[in-house]
């Protein structure tokens, strides 16, 4: 099928991008890199009266490092992101999860803003985001929102932006040598959407971990820190029993890929991976 028809806005700046939403509000769609929006418009699951192009808005594409947080910006490739020896240095854990994000052609074109735009369940970056527990910048004449990533996703492709808002950016506290990360994905294909991932984060002490921040994906209708491994001391003895707890605890959505006993158990598997990983060991030593 082809998209229907639709007006092209190339905003030059973001007062001009602002200017789009306040005159067509839900009518107007924002373009980024186009790897989702575009396939969504041919399959006619959205019919919006005008795209508003944010690619010409230079500001908004870059990477940061400013008091200990990195500044992704919204229109920043992923490709960018893979490549950057920032990220590669102060979040690993993107830095693995980045090159599961589709194909080097899609990763050529699109962004980092619209990949947590689009809150697909089974992408990755949304999980990273909430294990990271990075915080989103939303802009719109009305001023700037931060939301924390924990609070962005509300379910399958809905997010808290405002049809007025632009996300600009999004800020991730950079990792200390002491914190431990992990990711681990099952995808039919290397590069398609997950079947089941997990990317998790923790702080490593003299015995065991803190502050473990443990997210399914693909999974449920949105990434969310599991509340059991959160709640939970971890020590090596205690791995098979936490991952049956958080995979006990899930809420899975059967889909094409698998029934939710299904995706329960590869689930528990992934968990329990991720959960050594992060008491030490391969990729984290
Ligand atoms: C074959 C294929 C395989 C893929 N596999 C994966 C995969 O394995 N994992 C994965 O994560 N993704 C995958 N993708 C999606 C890809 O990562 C997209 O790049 C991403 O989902 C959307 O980014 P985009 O820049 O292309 O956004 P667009 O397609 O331009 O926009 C997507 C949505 O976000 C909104 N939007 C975009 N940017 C902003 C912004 N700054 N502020 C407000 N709203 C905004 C748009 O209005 C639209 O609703 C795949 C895509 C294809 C075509």
């Amino acid at each position: 099928m082809k998209a229907p028809t639709f007006k092209y806005l190339r905003a030059e700046s973001r007062d001009e991008a602002y200017a789009a939403f306040t005159e067509y509000g839900d009518e107007g769609l924002v373009l980024a890199g186009g790897q989702s929006l575009m396939p969504m418009l041919n399959m006619r699951l959205a019919q919006p009266a005008v795209l508003v192009d944010i690619n010409p808005i230079s500001e908004l594409s870059g990477i940061l490092l400013r008091d200990q947080q990195l500044h992704i910006g919204a229109t920043t490739r992923h490709v960018e992101v893979e490549n950057s020896m920032l990220v590669a240095a102060e979040l690993p854990l993107i830095g693995c999860a980045i090159k599961h994000v589709a194909h080097r052609g899609i990763r050529n074109r699109g962004t980092f803003g619209g990949s947590l735009a689009h809150a697909d369940p089974a992408a990755e970056m949304p999980a990273c985001a909430v294990a990271l527990d990075a915080t989103l910048i939303l802009q719109s004449r009305a001023g700037e929102r931060r939301v924390k990533a924990a609070d962005f996703f509300l379910g399958v492709m809905s997010t808290d932006r405002r049809s007025d808002e632009l996300i600009t950016g999004i800020e991730l506290p950079a990792q200390m040598s002491t914190d431990a990360w992990s990711f681990h994905e099952l995808s039919r294909r290397h590069g398609d959407f997950a079947l089941v991932g997990v990317a998790a984060t923790a702080q490593r002490r003299s015995i065991g971990l803190d502050g473990l921040r443990l997210v399914v994906f693909g999974c449920e209708e949105r990434p969310k820190v599991s509340k059991i491994a959160a709640s939970m001391s971890l020590s090596r003895k205690d791995v098979a029993e936490l991952a049956t707890a958080v995979a006990d605890d899930l809420d899975p959505m059967s889909d094409l890929e698998g029934d939710a006993k299904t995706k329960r158990i590869q689930a528990r598997t992934l968990v329990e991976r991720s959960l050594e990983d992060l008491l030490g060991g391969w990729p984290n030593d």
